[in-house]
């Protein structure tokens, strides 16, 4: 019988994770956000405003923070977004939201920050591409000045290698290089390589210019699922820096969720990863905090981290009788999901509850008994009553017209009763 136990043992998501990666920081203010070594994997987001919109930026910003974004990227692609900042910064200082923010350079970084240095110091990071910081003698110069202003300001830096952006002259060494082989590669190995040399050297190069090792953080985005694990198990045998995740260009809804999901999930479970960011394209009125629910979702489903009391439901079938079964869940999902900004300060340890919410007897009694709270509604044929189990105990049976306003009550009491005790003053 003891030969079973090898099958049998749980997969324990909180052990240490196995990558011994540098650890970088990504202050601002007193807010120290830690990238890689022990830190908690990292959800990033990204603005889609334009960022001269200082205004309309600081408040998409908040909502992304608000959602749960730890770092929040910007755009500075022009003399006027660079000057768009500070003030930015300042807004969202007044606001009380001290989410550091990322700068995303292309181009014209290397003039950007060392022309506007007041939009420097307001970054906590920069994004640097080295596809994309010039050609032939120009690109280690100019790579070079933006390093300074790092090194300079005490800034992380991000060298993001994307392949749609790949280095043509490094690329095009490589295949030389391939073809001179008694057996070349495929095409494919060779395009691998390109992305990893590309980080890599230039993360070495920046070292030398001054940079430590902790203030680097690396990435070799794709837009293929299979790829992007290929890169990264690559990768992370090759340097020891912080590694962000990411699949680029995920595309949207369904498809870009369970593509990055797909992706991200297999290399965060072999400890590959230290930051992640959900590259979704928003449905038509659907809002930018989106990617960062469906990256939170996706450490939480794995049982990396924990951002928001989790709801478990049932499916629902033919035993369903009424849709009160999925407006509950929603209602109560939405309900969550909305007071955690505030519950995060007030309610600590909040965020790991589990609410069952279940379409009839015979999984609801015993998904409920699981969860810290639980709701087994009637299901076809059954008495009109719904159960609630807290702490795995059968508490009240409700009835009539008004379960989803008293099951909702009833959750509020159960979370300030448990979790409001740890209110500091
Ligand atoms: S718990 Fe009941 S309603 Fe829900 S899927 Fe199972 S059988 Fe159907």
């Amino acid at each position: 019988m003891d030969d079973a136990m090898d099958f049998l043992t749980p997969v324990d998501a909180a052990a240490p994770r196995v990558r011994n990666s540098y650890q970088a920081h990504v202050r601002w203010g007193a807010r120290d956000v830690t990238v890689g070594g022990d830190a908690p994997v990292r959800v990033q987001s990204m603005t889609n405003t334009d960022t001269v919109d200082a205004i309309g930026t600081a408040i998409q910003v908040k909502e992304l923070a608000l959602a749960g974004s730890e770092m929040v990227r910007i755009t500075v692609n022009t003399p006027e977004a660079a000057q768009a900042v500070p003030y930015i910064r300042e807004q969202l200082d007044r606001m009380g939201i001290d989410v550091p923010l990322v700068g995303d350079f292309h181009y014209n970084g290397h003039r950007l920050l060392t022309e506007f240095p007041a939009c420097a110091e307001a970054l906590s990071k920069y994004r640097i591409n080295p596809g994309n910081v010039g050609k032939g003698d120009k690109r280690d110069r100019q790579f070079g000045q933006m390093i300074e202003a790092a090194v300079r300001w005490n800034k992380a830096v991000r060298i993001g290698v994307n392949w749609g952006s790949l280095d043509q002259e490094l690329l095009a060494g490589l295949m030389d290089e391939n073809s001179r082989r008694a057996v070349p590669w495929d095409a494919k190995p060779v395009m691998y390589q390109a992305l990893i040399t590309s980080a890599v050297e230039s993360a070495r190069l920046a070292e030398s210019m001054g940079l430590p090792p902790e203030q680097i953080i690396l990435s070799c985005k794709v837009s293929g699922v299979q790829d992007l694990i290929s890169v990264y198990r690559a990768l992370s045998q090759r340097c020891r820096y912080a590694l962000h995740l990411g699949l680029t260009e995920a595309g949207m809804g369904t498809k870009g969720t369970v593509a990055s999901s797909a992706a991200l999930a297999v290399l965060l479970q072999e400890g590959i990863g230290d930051t992640i960011r959900v590259s979704l394209t928003p449905q038509p009125g659907e809002a930018r905090t989106q990617e960062v629910v469906v990256a939170s979702e996706i450490l939480q489903a794995l049982g990396l981290r924990s951002f928001v009391p989790s709801v478990t439901a049932c499916p629902g079938c033919g035993r369903t009788t009424s849709t009160t079964f999925q407006e509950l869940t929603k209602q109560i999902d939405d309900f969550l999901r909305a007071q955690m900004p505030v519950w995060r300060k007030q309610y600590p340890g909040v965020e790991a509850m589990k609410v069952a919410v279940m379409g009839c007897i015979v999984n609801g009694p015993g998904e409920s008994k699981h969860a810290d709270i639980g709701i087994s509604l009637p299901g076809t044929g059954e008495a009109p009553a719904a159960p609630v189990y807290i702490d795995g105990e059968k508490s009240v049976t409700l009835r009539g017209d008004n379960i989803a306003q008293e099951f909702q009550v009833i959750v509020e009491n159960y979370i300030a009763k448990r979790f409001g005790a740890h209110v500091t003053a």
